[in-house]
C-alpha cells in the first residue's frame, strides 16, 4: 500500500501572493510521523500548513512491515496503514499535501524560501522533518546489483525470495526485525553482524533466535557481493582471524541504520558531526528562529515512530507560538 502522486495535492494554495511564488504561515518538509503530526497540530491551529511530502510519503513506516509498539493498536498496524490515516488526519483538518520534493532553502532571510521541483514557497516558519535515509555499505558491487538481489526494503522485496537463501546485515532492531520478516518467504535468512554482539532489543533478539530459519554469522564483514547480473554469492572477511569465505546466496538486505536527510539544509542551519540537525535540548528550536526539526532528522538516539509523533507536536506548538 504505497502512497501514489494521485491524490496528493489535497487543496488550494491558502495564500497567493505573488504568482512565482506562494506563501504560506507553515512549511512542513517532510511526511513521516513527525512531519504529519506536525501538520495535524498546525492546521488543527489553523495555520493552513503546507506538507511538502518528499519522494517517499509517509516516510521510513511505509517500507516497514507490522509496527507492534505504536500506542493504540493492540494487534499491531501495518506501517504504509498507520502512514496512509496520519495523512488522512492532517488533510482532514486543512493540511496541504503535495507529492514534491523541496530541493533547496534560504534561511537567511524573511519570510523562508523554499525551492520544491518546479515551485517556489515562502514561509513565515519551517518545520524541518525530513526524516533519515538507509545507510549502504558503500561496495561497488552493492550499487552495482541494486535491485539485482541486493536491497534495503525487505517489505519491497522480501516476496521475490520465496524458497531462496538471503543474508541480512546488521546487528540492530532493523536487523532482526527484516531477518523475522523475511522467513515468510526465504527457506534460511543469515544475520550478518561485524561484532560479536548485537545491538538490538532483547526481545527482538530472542524472536529472531527462535526462528527456526534464521542463522547468526558474528564477527563477519561483507567485503564483495557476487554476480554478474544477479546476486549468486558474497565474500565475507572473519573480523578476527581475518579469513575470507564465500557463501552463496540469492539476496542480501541492507539493516546497517540510517543518515539523517539534511543535504538541502547544509550552510543553512546548525547540524552535528554526524549531520543531525542540532536543537536545543527539550524544544525543537533550531539555531535559526522560526525554523524548527522534529522526528529522526534531530534524534539519533531513540529514533521511534511515537518519538518522532512527539516531536512533531511540539515543532508545531513552538512554531505556532512563534507566529503568535
Ligand atoms: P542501528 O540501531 O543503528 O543498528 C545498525 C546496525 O548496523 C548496528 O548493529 C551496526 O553495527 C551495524 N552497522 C552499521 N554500519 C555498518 C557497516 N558499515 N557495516 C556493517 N554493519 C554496520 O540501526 P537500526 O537497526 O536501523 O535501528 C535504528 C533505530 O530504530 C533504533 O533505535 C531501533 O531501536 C529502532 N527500530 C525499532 C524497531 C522496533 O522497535 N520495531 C524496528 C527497527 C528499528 P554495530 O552494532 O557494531 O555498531
Amino acid at each position: 500500500m504505497q502512497f501514489t502522486a494521485l491524490n496528493t495535492n489535497t487543496s488550494e494554495n491558502p495564500d497567493s501572493s505573488a504568482s512565482e511564488s506562494q506563501h504560506y504561515k507553515v512549511v512542513i518538509i517532510g511526511s513521516g510521523p513527525a512531519g504529519l503530526t506536525a501538520a495535524i497540530y498546525t492546521a488543527r491551529a489553523e495555520l493552513k500548513p503546507l506538507v511538502l511530502e518528499g519522494s517517499e510519503p509517509g516516510g521510513q513506516l511505509t517500507i516497514t512491515t507490522e509496527v507492534e509498539n505504536f500506542p493504540g493498536f493492540p494487534e499491531g498496524v501495518m506501517g504504509p496503514k498507520l502512514m496512509e490515516d496520519m495523512r488522512i488526519q492532517a488533510q482532514k483538518f486543512g493540511s496541504e499535501t503535495k507529492f514534491e520534493m523541496a530541493t533547496q532553502v534560504d534561511f537567511s532571510k524573511r519570510p523562508f524560501t523554499i525551492t520544491g521541483e518546479g515551485n517556489l514557497y515562502t514561509a513565515d516558519a519551517v518545520i524541518i522533518a525530513t526524516g533519515a535515509s538507509a545507510r549502504l555499505l558503500g561496495l561497488e558491487s552493492e550499487s552495482r546489483l541494486m535491485g539485482k538481489g541486493v536491497s534495503a526494503c525487505a517489505t519491497c522485496d522480501g516476496f521475490f525470495y520465496k524458497d531462496k537463501e538471503i543474508l541480512v546485515v546488521g546487528g540492530g532492531d532493523s536487523a532482526m526485525e527484516e531477518a523475522t520478516f523475511l522467513t515468510k518467504f526465504a527457506s534460511k535468512v543469515t544475520i550478518v553482524h561485524r561484532r560479536d554482539a548485537f545491538r538490538a532489543s532483547k526481545y527482538m533478539i530472542e524472536k529472531a533466535e527462535a526462528n527456526p530459519k534464521i542463522e547468526f554469522a558474528m564477527n563477519k564483514v561483507v567485503v564483495d557481493i557476487l554476480g554478474k547480473d544477479f546476486v549468486t554469492s558474497v565474500k565475507l572477511k572473519d573480523t578476527q582471524s581475518g579469513e575470507i569465505t564465500e557463501m552463496p546466496i540469492d539476496g542480501i538486505f541492507m539493516a546497517i541504520g540510517h543518515n539523517p536527510n539534511t543535504g538541502i539544509f547544509k550552510d543553512q542551519i546548525e547540524t552535528d558531526e554526524k549531520g543531525y540537525i542540532k536543537t536545543i535540548p527539550g524544544t525543537t528550536k533550531t539555531n535559526v528562529e522560526g525554523v524548527f526539526a522534529c522526528g529522526d532528522v534531530q534524534d539519533a538516539i531513540y529514533r521511534q515512530a511515537v518519538t518522532a509523533a512527539g516531536s512533531g507536536c511540539m515543532a508545531a506548538l513552538e512554531a505556532e507560538h512563534f507566529l503568535g
